[in-house]
């Protein structure tokens, strides 16, 4: 989705984007290119005031030292939108990937129609937009959504957690922004497996996968590199997976037993005895802390859930061999609490050499990762074509 054929330029800048300021004779050296091709990339970058260079601060070398080459963070930045379950949340994120403002708000669970949510979310990115320092360009818009959304033209296709089919999201959210650029959208689970992948703990891994818990659970794999979405974009929908057909929980997609409704919200906490009234990441956590404090109902309720995580994890390690899995939203508050579990699955029913070296954690990029990887999103036809996009316009 993010992928695809880079002009050098872009090469160059996304180098310097997801590692930070590096030397020319390192980029040289990443890209396989002599100095003297680096200094002309670097020279149309600096032109376009998408990067700039400086002089190390101390250098061990004797002789002249290679300019440092960094992402203009201070001019350039995008605009990242993050509906989740109970929050939405707007970013100003610079390039280079550090989060320079951010607004959010509560989100009601029913009723939140394309318009209200599309109204909060403009309201936030517009004040972001009109905070930002004068003179610094917009490249780009992401949102990261909790459904399956259609690439072309983020249009959500289906949201059970918002009841939304067919709406067209990103559309009317570039819109309402009003700042001419169009709202490229993606899947939150898909977007926390890019971001992990690019900046989190899984980079420098070309295989890995990413769970994410919010009501329901989502995924994204990354195979050799790649996000492996599918033909329409739909892929990765590990929530939905099959596990326990006969007699297994209802769930939203109205299937039964898919892995969604054995280790979702509603059945840790519906598992630990609590009312229907009980909602949200607190009352998840609630009964995690309840479970550490000695509570038999909360301990079971959590062994229960870790244990079905832990088949759901068996089959996509034997699928897909990852180098890690990555727990992400709720799932990694369920994961740390119920972590035995999973292993004690992958110990008795993974291939023994598909167990040998994988890792299993927590994003590196905490609660931040659907937003980075929407941001990720939003600077992805920047990064393949910096020169291309004609002059960015200055916010103000
Ligand atoms: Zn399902």
């Amino acid at each position: 989705m993010v992928s695809g054929v880079s002009k050098a330029e872009g090469v160059l800048l996304r180098h310097v984007h997801v590692a930070g300021p590096l030397t020319r004779a390192e980029l040289a050296e990443r890209m396989g290119v002599n100095r003297s091709t680096v200094l002309a990339l670097t020279a149309r970058l600096a032109q376009a005031g998408l990067i700039s260079e400086h002089v190390p601060l101390a250098t061990h070398r004797v002789g002249r030292p290679s300019l440092m080459v960094a992402p203009a963070a201070d001019r350039v930045h995008a605009l990242a939108f993050d509906v989740a379950v109970d929050r939405l949340t707007a970013a100003r994120v610079a390039l280079g990937g550090q989060v320079l403002a951010r607004r959010t708000a509560p989100r009601p669970r029913a009723g939140a129609d394309l318009e209200v949510v599309v109204e909060a979310l403009a309201t936030m990115g517009t004040d972001l937009h009109r905070t930002a320092p004068a003179g610094s360009v917009c490249a780009g818009v992401g949102a990261s959504y909790c459904g399956m959304i259609r690439r072309a033209d983020g249009m959500v296709r289906y949201g059970p957690d918002l009841g939304w089919v067919d709406q067209a999201f990103g559309a009317a959210l570039g819109a309402r922004l009003g700042l001419g650029l169009p709202v490229a959208v993606g899947n939150e689970a898909h977007l926390g497996a890019l971001a992990e992948h690019v900046r989190g703990a899984g980079a420098g891994l070309r295989n890995l996968i990413y769970l994410h818990g919010d009501v329901g659970v989502g995924g994204g794999i990354i195979v050799g590199g790649e996000l492996l979405d599918g033909d329409g974009g739909y892929g990765c929908e590990l929530g939905h997976m099959l596990v326990n057909p006969y007699g297994g929980r209802r769930c939203s997609c109205g299937s039964r037993g898919c892995l969604e409704a054995e280790v979702g919200e509603r059945a840790l906490l519906d598992a630990a005895g609590r009312p229907a009234s009980a909602t949200g990441r607190d009352a998840v956590r609630a009964v995690i802390a309840d479970a550490a404090a000695g509570d038999r109902r909360a301990a079971a309720a959590v062994r229960s859930i870790g244990d079905w995580l832990g088949i759901g994890v068996v089959n996509l390690i034997n699928l897909f061999n990852p180098a890690m899995l990555i727990f992400g939203g709720t799932m990694s508050d369920v994961y740390r609490a119920a972590a035995d579990r999973v292993r004690f699955r992958i110990a008795s029913n993974v291939l023994p050499v598909s167990r040998e070296r994988v890792q299993l954690c927590t994003p590196l990029l905490g609660d931040d990762t659907t937003v980075a990887g929407a941001a990720e999103l939003a600077f992805a036809d920047l990064l393949a074509d910096p020169l291309g996009q004609g002059a960015l316009a200055p916010t103000a």
